[in-house]
């Protein structure tokens, strides 16, 4: 149902209804679709050509008490404090089985707003977010404490009970990047809806579109009013007042490293909980006896994925010398086929990044590579067409010590490096802040096997990279976060422990 108008690619009329049904500045407070306070909002871009296509609202401090206000009263309210495990099971099944019914216009409201390929978007983000939130609803019914035999040495004889139990930590501030905007969502919603908190979710204003859909579909499933607030809004605003809220009990924050510091210490104020998973500058290690062809497939996708815009990016190449020059020119072989496009034409492979700052960043991160002495197999530069396009960049003959190798770019840019032995590339791997993500590539089990307890990584990837599964714990070492989502893990952020210990 996607139609061309001249060179333009018109969205289909389910997102143009559900445009029109938000109309100018609409975001969700308690059971209410509201403009922000002062009226204010914010353009909405079609990163692929560059037009204004939207606004959405622009929450005030005065919007985000609100939405904390509604989410409090909504954590007490009995219709949901009150609620079955086995309700909130179902309740969270229906709405994945909504978002199922809705998948074809979630995918092409996610390509719209942030540039990626429908395709992708489709089978990737809105598939592992509809099958996250189910695997979070087999967890209403799981949260179990524990009976814990006690023997305290001053109560000589006395009989006593004692046990654990889970509660719900209890007001949440959720806030999200825009590079998967519908996952990143329903990662910090699934939590919520099945252990009985609530949350104001905030949408990166890049990418406002998909957490206001998803915000229809939770009313739609029938959640009680305030259990999930969407609003739509700047970080230094809206976000800065959530991390900062006196009646936030948890925030918990996926985004950029720099910004998670700042969370963290907004948070202190109120010693709220908090947990971020943050930036990344994951290794790609490919060892002498990889399959080749396997490898450079790998890492390409492990960089080209989502525009290289992933927290999981393999952004360094680590490959032994003995096949350095195969891998390295295999990969920028692959980046050279990868066709650039709209991300709502069918054919696109690669869409624009998402925002015209995001290009001239990464185009500028680029120039600083060639400046300090690398040469691009491939791309190099931006794309020469309307939109916000990078081409994809391999490049080599980077020193450890680059800017490109050091820093997180988020982008299409991939830097390759030879290594000789497993201990050096065991170092240059852990040579970063950052410990999200690493792949290795090999045959050899003995080597891997003694590769892996070297990195530090929240994940590592054997012969693969980007596997991510909602039964996975997820998250970083070292300053890529604090705390595991996903996983029977991800309980333990949104649950505060209670002991219970009873003289009988
Ligand atoms: P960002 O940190 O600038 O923004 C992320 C979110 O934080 C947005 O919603 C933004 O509005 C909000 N924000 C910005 N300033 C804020 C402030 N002062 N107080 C409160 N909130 C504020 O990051 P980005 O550029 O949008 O996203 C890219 C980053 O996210 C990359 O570093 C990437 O690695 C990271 N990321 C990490 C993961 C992960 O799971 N570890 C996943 C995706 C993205």
């Amino acid at each position: 149902h996607i139609s061309r108008q001249g060179s333009r690619i018109a969205p289909s009329a389910a997102v143009t209804e559900f445009l029109s049904r938000l109309g100018e500045g609409r975001m969700l407070i308690g059971d209410r679709w509201v403009a922000a306070a002062d009226g204010a909002t914010f353009e909405v871009v079609d990163p692929a050509t560059g037009t204004v296509f939207h606004r959405a609202p622009q929450a005030t401090v005065a919007d985000v008490d609100a939405a904390v206000a509604a989410a409090r009263e909504a954590f007490e309210n009995p219709a949901w404090a009150a609620m079955t495990p086995t309700a909130r099971g179902q309740l969270l099944w229906k709405l994945a089985d909504l978002m199922e019914a809705n998948a074809d216009e979630l995918a092409e409201i996610e390509s719209l707003d942030n540039g990626k390929a429908k395709l992708i978007a489709r089978h990737a983000d809105v598939a592992m977010a509809i099958d996250f939130l189910r695997y979070m609803a087999g967890w209403a019914t799981k949260i179990e404490g524990a009976t814990i035999p006690v023997s305290v040495p001053y109560m000589p004889g006395a009989k006593l009970f004692a046990y654990t139990q889970r509660e719900p930590v209890g007001v949440v501030g959720q806030i999200v990047p825009w590079n998967f905007p519908l996952l990143m969502a329903a990662w910090k919603l699934g939590p919520v809806l099945a252990v009985g908190c609530t949350s104001v979710l905030k949408p990166a204003e890049q990418t406002p579109l998909s957490a206001l859909r998803l915000g229809e579909l939770i009313l739609e499933a029938g959640y009680p009013a305030g259990v999930v607030n969407v609003v739509t809004g700047f970080g230094h605003i809206s976000g800065a007042r959530l991390a900062e809220h006196p009646d936030v009990d948890k925030v918990a924050f996926t985004g950029s490293t720099e910004v998670g510091k700042l969370i963290g210490h907004a948070a202190m104020r109120n010693l709220k909980r908090v947990s971020l998973e943050l930036g990344g500058k994951s290794p790609v290690i490919v060892l002498p006896d990889a399959d080749v062809a396997q490898a450079v497939e790998g890492a390409a996708n492990a960089i080209f994925f989502n525009h290289g815009q992933v927290c999981t990016a393999g952004s360094r190449l680590y490959v032994h010398r003995s096949i350095f020059d195969r891998v390295a020119e295999g990969v920028a072989g692959a980046a050279k086929g990868i066709r650039l496009g709209h991300g709502l034409d069918p054919e696109t492979q690669m869409g624009p990044l998402v925002s015209e700052e995001q290009a001239s960043r990464v185009a500028g991160y680029i120039t600083k590579g060639l400046s300090e002495g690398a040469q691009a197999l491939c791309g190099g530069r931006r794309a020469d067409r309307e939109g916000y396009f990078v081409e994809p960049t391999v490049l080599v003959g980077c020193a450890q010590d680059a800017t490109v190798v050091r820093e997180e770019i988020f982008g299409p840019v991939l830097c390759a490096l030879p290594f000789d032995d497993l201990d050096e590339v065991a170092a240059m791997a852990n040579d970063t802040p950052y410990g999200l993500a690493a792949s290795v590539w090999g045959t050899d089990l003995r080597q891997i096997h003694r590769l892996v307890p070297k990195i530090k990584a929240g994940t590592v990837w054997v012969n693969a990279h980007n596997v991510l599964d909602a039964a996975l714990p997820f998250g970083g070492f070292k300053q890529s976060g604090w705390g595991r989502e996903m996983g029977r893990s991800v309980l333990d952020l949104y649950t505060e422990e209670k002991s219970v210990c009873m003289v009988v």
